[in-house]
């Protein structure tokens, strides 16, 4: 028992640049053990010599006490040749780059460096980019691996000797952190805080440099400043995130539980969609009771909140469709929206919106994965018989290269609609493909021929695969939770391209690895003016009345059609009549779309999702009828619903009974299949349809890393490399 051997302790997952090393050390300076640690290519060796009992404990602090950013995916300890060590020491090793040496993404300043910032004494007092080994930026600043300072945009700032000494003290938390720096030595702001403060508190609008690019930024409590910034962005409705001190600050805005609290404070700090006090103006979401918000992440921002004393807007600075603002050069464009600009000379080599989450019965929700979550692996329940790019759809795109058992998703891209956001489409995946040296022997991506994503991989590549929308939707969440037999998936979407050629969205999939079989659909309607369609509800309503009433539809006296002028109508009819630019439709987001245009929500949306969003706003869970459908061959025909919407006078009484019509066709098709349920599509980004089927189906499978609107789809893609279609 009390013999001593030498043992060897292997470690992989994310344990290199993340201070694991020096942790190794100082838990063998506590248990007194002799040895040495090193990286290796799959992660950490550690050798030292001990007891058996005293190894146990050993591991058990490894495991337990592990450093904020590290994640061990496997341990394995074994007894080895003996060796002698007169001491514990941390052997520089040629610092392997493979592929599964991950990058860990950029993190929220941690509490020990929150402190010193606030801490006179402190050498870092109040430096706006202070940071050690458990925390700050990674990901944006790496050009390639290893993750060496000289591979990150630090390269430039040149470590005077105190933070050189830190640097190379294996003792210190600020060993081998690549970012370190110091008032001396550190990045610079272009204007002192004190300048942004009073800019701010005089309404001016700033554009304000953060992580993974530039926060257009406002008082949130200065109706005049949120007004200016709406006119001046050209967005008169879509809901503007806002930033607090802390926690505290957060329960004054907002209705925060304890999964909501824990996803608030945790260390990648996303925006989480939480139920408003209602105590900024309405013009931070206009006519909704939700608010984004999130808490300050950097240094930076908290030294303007800590004297601000005042919650912020900090929306993402870029026009609608582009991407975030990442130079000066970029956010050139937005020249004439911010009064001034807070600036640092730190570049940002990969641009990371502002991660989205929310919480629903529980269970976490991502809306946007970009920050504190990319590009952090998924894991896949089988290995990958190739290496693999997807190149994801064209809405809120995201690209994703898979490797054995790993997946790494890009961040958030966004709307493949404009030359920059193809170009920044284009960066991440060159990202991708050169930190982690990869080259892919096949890319998938969608079926939809007009998807700039397809495009791109028809004339880039050559060996491609196409995996159909909906199919690649339940694969994500299949892959995500580990599941590899057959489901029952529900694909309730905006819209996408579908095997026969039609605009699919209303989808009920009995999948697995290898192949689908669509079980059931809503029935076709069309989509009148195509693209059109989906800006405008009304034009999905008009579309579903001509279905029901056909010529007479054109003489209701109903908001839908009123909306219209007559030659509009009669036009649109004769596009009805002929299927002249009408494509065909089975989409669940665009009969939302319907319904908030029949129950006169909104007829023209300002942004993507303002109908569903608005409509979840009427839901009353008293109401528990539901509007009669009918099924045929595996078609839900919801015409029925939509005459008996026409004919309800309430619209919170209509919007409450859609909502449970939605979820009743999704018990009785779903019902005679004994398989997992699984839910995926853009539609599940809202809450209340989400809760009610979670409700109903305590066991559902939902995506929680992973988005489940179209930001899911390369991980499904990747999926769908095992499948024989
Ligand atoms: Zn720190
Ligand atoms: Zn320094
Ligand atoms: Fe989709």
């Amino acid at each position: 028992m009390n013999k001593i051997h030498t043992y060897l302790i292997r470690i992989s997952g994310t344990v290199q640049g993340v201070g694991f090393r020096p942790f190794i050390y100082r838990l063998a300076q506590q248990y007194d053990l002799k040895g040495e640690v090193c990286n290796d290519s799959a992660g950490v060796a550690i050798v030292v010599n001990a007891t058996e009992e005293k190894i146990e404990r050993f591991r058990d602090s490894i495991t337990r006490d592990l450093p904020p950013l590290a994640q061990i995916d496997s341990l394995e300890i074994c007894v080895c040749e003996e060796r002698e060590f007169d001491r514990f020491s941390i052997v520089e090793s040629e610092e392997v780059a493979t592929a599964s040496a991950l990058i860990p993404p950029d993190i929220s300043i941690c509490k020990a460096c929150e402190r010193e910032l606030f801490d006179p004494q402190n050498r870092r007092y109040l430096h706006p980019f202070i940071t050690c080994t458990d925390c700050g930026v990674r990901y944006s600043i790496i050009e390639k691996l290893p993750y060496d300072r000289h591979n990150t945009s630090m390269r430039k700032f040149k470590m005077c000797q105190a933070c050189k000494k830190e640097y190379h003290d294996p003792t210190n938390r600020r060993y081998h952190a690549q970012p370190i720096g110091c008032h001396a030595c550190g990045p610079k702001l272009n204007i002192s805080i004190d300048e942004a403060l009073k800019r701010l508190q005089s309404g001016e609008i700033l554009a304000i440099k953060g992580v993974g690019g530039y926060h257009l930024v406002c008082d949130a409590t200065d109706e005049e400043a949120l007004r200016r910034l709406r006119d001046r962005k050209r967005r008169p409705a879509k809901p503007f995130a806002v930033m607090v001190r802390d926690i505290a600050s957060a329960r004054e805005l907002a209705q925060i539980d304890a999964k909501e609290e824990a996803l608030l404070c945790s260390k990648e700090r996303p925006i989480v969609l939480v139920r408003s006090k209602g105590r900024l103006p309405a013009l931070v979401a206009p006519r909704i009771s939700k608010i984004g918000l999130f808490l300050a992440y950097t240094p930076l921002h908290i030294l303007l909140l800590e004297k601000l004393q005042k919650p912020i807007v900090a929306t993402s600075a870029n026009l609608s469709d582009e991407p975030i603002a990442t130079t000066r050069e970029s956010l050139e464009k937005l020249h004439g929206v911010y009064d001034a600009i807070l600036d640092h000379d730190r570049p940002i080599v990969n641009g990371c919106d502002d991660s989205v989450a929310m919480v629903v019965r529980g269970e976490m929700v991502m809306i946007r994965r970009a920050r504190g979550y990319a590009p952090v692996s998924i894991k896949l329940p089988k290995p990958l018989p190739q290496k693999v790019l997807a190149l994801g759809a064209n809405q809120k795109s995201t690209v994703a290269i898979g490797f054995d058992k790993e997946v790494i998703l890009s961040p958030h891209i966004g709307d493949l609609e404009s030359l920059e956001s193809l170009s920044y489409f284009e960066k991440n995946i060159q990202t991708l493909r050169r930190v982690y040296d990869f080259s892919p022997d096949l890319v998938v991506c969608d079926k939809h021929p007009n998807y700039e994503s397809t495009k791109y991989a028809k004339a880039t590549f050559s060996t491609i695969k196409q995996i159909q929308h909906h199919y690649a939707h339940i694969l994500a969440v299949m892959a995500e939770r580990g599941v590899s037999g057959k489901v029952i998936g529900v694909a309730f979407d905006g819209t996408g391209y579908g095997d026969d050629g039609n605009l699919w969205g209303g989808e009920f999939l009995v999948a697995d690895d290898e192949g689908f079989e669509r079980v059931a659909h809503f029935g076709y309607f069309k989509l009148l003016g195509g693209a059109k369609a989906i800006k405008e509800p009304r034009r999905v309503a008009l579309s579903l009345l001509f279905d029901l009433y056909g010529e007479e539809a054109l003489g209701l006296s109903h908001p839908t059609v009123e909306s219209f002028s007559q030659t509009q109508l009669k036009t649109l009819y004769l596009a009805w009549q002929k299927g002249l630019n009408a494509p065909l439709s089975s989409s669940c987001g665009r009969i939302f779309d319907a319904v908030a245009s029949l129950t006169d929500v909104i007829q023209v949306m300002s942004f993507e999702g303002e109908s569903g969003m608005l409509m979840e706003e009427l839901y009353d869970p008293t109401i528990m009828e539901y509007y009669p459908f009918l099924v045929e061959e595996g078609v839900i025909d919801i015409l029925p619903m939509i005459d008996a919407i026409v004919q309800e006078g309430d619209s919170r009484v209509a919007v409450s009974k859609f909502f449970n019509t939605l979820v009743e066709i999704v018990v009785q098709i779903t019902r005679p299949y004994d398989l997992p349920l699984v839910l995926s599509g853009g539609v599940f980004q809202n809450r209340v349809l989400l809760e009610l089927l979670l409700e109903r189906f305590p066991d559902a499978l939902i995506p929680n890393e992973i988005p489940p609107n179209d930001g899911g789809i390369a991980l499904g893609q990747v999926a769908g490399v095992l499948s024989k279609i």
